[in-house]
């Protein structure tokens, strides 16, 4: 490590780190962040996102169109009902359409 930063990000000098409310101003236009925090906040930003990616990773994955969900049917597909997915269970031998997305009778 070495270098003595301001924050986790390495972006901020211990001055800005330390200023007031992380750099936030309330001013007569409303709530400003501090120029010198402009990264901090893009940087925390991009950590923010890249945890929710994380955590969407761990979602099962839908074998037909691979989108995550949190939950999967019995074929491992998402709640969609699209051709391709009325296929894919067909071809299981399993309902084209998920038990209770029935609707119509
Ligand atoms: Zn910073
Ligand atoms: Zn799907």
């Amino acid at each position: 490590m070495g270098i003595v930063s301001g924050c986790q990000y390495g972006c901020c000098t211990a001055e800005v780190a330390a200023l007031p409310d992380g750099g936030w101003k309330n001013t007569d236009k409303g709530w400003v962040i501090d120029d010198r925090r402009a990264e901090h906040l893009r940087r925390e930003w991009a950590a923010t996102s890249a945890r929710i990616d994380r955590m969407q990773a761990d979602y099962p994955k839908c074998k037909g169109c691979g989108q995550s969900a949190l939950a999967l049917d019995a074929a491992g597909l998402c709640s969609k009902v699209t051709e391709s997915h009325r296929t894919y269970r067909a071809r299981l031998g399993l309902s084209p359409v998920p038990a209770g997305r029935g609707g119509r009778r």
